[in-house]
């Protein structure tokens, strides 16, 4: 009801809201596999902002955060623009709680910008892909999950060479609003040899910008974790005028040398003996060089080794899991 209130003086609703579906395949069962597509578009010409989630199956934070999104918009509808959504871009892995494309085991964010003709992951990403650059969009937001015991942050792909620098630079703008801490990959990382067949990197060589939002643990939907979501697409949408302005941007709590500032993302805290870990920081600590960051012990008890961190940093997440082999992340960090 909310929805049309203020506009039954207007010849056209103030905003338009929409649910539809894309096809990605027909089933041995004859069953339609389909991709869910949400669009609210408001009667005023304005940026296309779009929310993208679930391309790992087992991430579903994201898909709730676009529910939430969606569902404010209706009680705040957008003053400007549209705001579109591919909530569930992997309804096949998320099914069974894979990451992957269930049938060939493939990565869609490693499928980008895909291909009608290829494997099944290229065929999706390529429909995904193509139906975001015909809108031209002045942001995309991709969500995902981390570790389970992480905390939130927003990443930027390295730039590349052949990339645009005016798509990139809007990219970094928008980064500074999200009020998360900011990891921009380093172009000598091994995921940046990755990076170009990601949505976001991807995109980013289209010239368009595009942010990655890691949101906290995967599996389960955290309900504090999609409230810090949902507040930072408000702050995106806010900046792009298509909501009202905000008093207080959101911003979440954080030392105040790594406000604001670019930092770069390692997990290159590695274990050198096998055993089992025991934590000694916590998602969001920040740590001193040569800080030790776990220990590492045998099955007896007896300290094997003492992990430590070579610069100054902040724990982004630790791992998942407390065993250790050699070669085994322990912590991922952002260097300053
Ligand atoms: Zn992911």
């Amino acid at each position: 009801m909310g929805l049309y209130m203020n506009d039954r003086s207007a010849s056209r609703p103030r905003q338009r809201v929409r649910y539809s579906f894309r096809n990605i395949l027909t089933g041995s069962d004859l069953s339609r596999r389909r991709l869910a597509v949400m669009t609210a578009e408001a009667a005023r010409t304005g940026p296309t902002v779009w929310l993208t989630a679930c391309a790992h199956g087992d991430e579903v934070g994201g898909v709730v955060i676009i529910q939430e999104i969606f569902r404010q918009l209706k009680r705040k509808p957008l003053l400007c623009g549209e705001v579109r959504a591919f909530p569930l871009m992997n309804p096949l892995g998320f099914e069974v709680g894979s990451r992957h494309i269930t049938m060939g085991g493939e990565d869609l964010n490693r499928s980008f910008p895909g291909n009608q003709h290829g494997s099944l992951a290229g065929r999706i990403a390529a429909t995904i892909f193509q139906e975001i650059l015909q809108t031209g969009p002045a942001l995309v937001l991709d969500l995902h999950n981390d570790w389970r015991n992480s905390i939130p942050y927003t990443v930027i792909d390295p730039r590349r060479k052949s990339a645009n620098r005016e798509a990139y630079a809007r990219t970094r703008r928008f980064a500074r609003c999200t009020g998360l801490l900011l990891v921009e990959e380093s172009s000598k990382s091994p995921e940046s040899l990755v990076s170009h067949r990601t949505l976001t990197g991807s995109l980013l060589l289209r010239d368009i910008p595009a942010l990655t939002l890691e949101l906290g643990e995967a599996y389960v939907v955290n309900e504090t974790n999609v409230a810090y979501g949902v507040q930072v697409i408000w702050n995106l949408l806010s900046e792009l005028s298509m909501v009202a302005t905000q008093e207080k941007p959101f911003e979440f709590e954080m030392h105040r040398d790594f406000r604001r500032r670019f930092l770069s993302y390692s997990d290159g805290t590695l274990s050198s003996t096998s055993g089992i870990i025991r934590f000694l920081v916590k998602p969001g600590d920040v740590i001193d060089a040569d800080q030790p960051v776990a220990k590492i012990y045998n099955a007896f008890g007896k300290l094997l080794e003492t992990v430590v961190s070579a610069q100054r940093a902040v724990v982004l997440g630790h791992s998942d899991s407390s065993v250790a082999f050699p070669g085994v992340p322990v912590v991922a960090l952002g260097l300053l």
